[in-house]
């Protein structure tokens, strides 16, 4: 049976006025990240792991930013497209672990909603799904708050 492991890396600055999303959940919180699309760092860091996983290029090469349907696009939409890339390969998620790094807010609270939002869409059970919030401990631009950032390890399999 083959396994593929993947690795993924994002951030995106925070700035004013815009909706904060992160794991596919919106947070009210009086600023937002940056991006062409919602700027979901922890969603972008999931599809650069699960596209490293199938030996493929990264995300801004699949959802390029002068694209303009990609504009504002919520990343949820993009992270099925990735799916369905998964399935086309034959391959399906075993297990997931990430970590998102803000300052504020405070994410611990919103993490079982971004659980069971982005299970579904993984097709994965909580437990294959961890997803930890930690801060910078005050350090540099995350610390400043000033940037989110996401890790994301996956492990993939082929469908028997
Ligand atoms: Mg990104």
């Amino acid at each position: 049976m083959k396994i593929r492991i993947g690795l993924g890396y994002d951030i995106h600055r925070l700035e004013e006025g815009r909706k904060l999303f992160l794991g596919g959940v919106e947070i009210d919180f009086p600023k937002g990240l940056r991006g062409h699309s919602d700027g979901d760092c922890l969603i972008h860091a999931i599809i650069d792991a699960l596209l490293g996983a199938l030996g493929k290029e990264d995300i801004g090469h699949h959802f390029p930013d002068t694209d303009a349907r990609y504009k504002d696009v919520r990343s949820t939409e993009l992270l099925e497209k990735v799916m369905s890339l998964m399935s086309e390969k034959n391959m399906e998620v075993l297990n997931i672990d990430a970590i998102i790094i803000a300052e504020n807010p405070k994410l611990a609270p919103h993490v079982s909603r971004m659980k069971e939002t982005l299970g579904p869409i993984l097709k994965v059970e909580k437990d294959s799904l961890g997803i930890k919030a930690k801060t910078n401990e005050g350090l540099g631009a995350l610390g400043n708050e000033e940037a989110i950032a996401s890790w994301a390890q996956v492990l993939v399999r082929e469908i028997k």
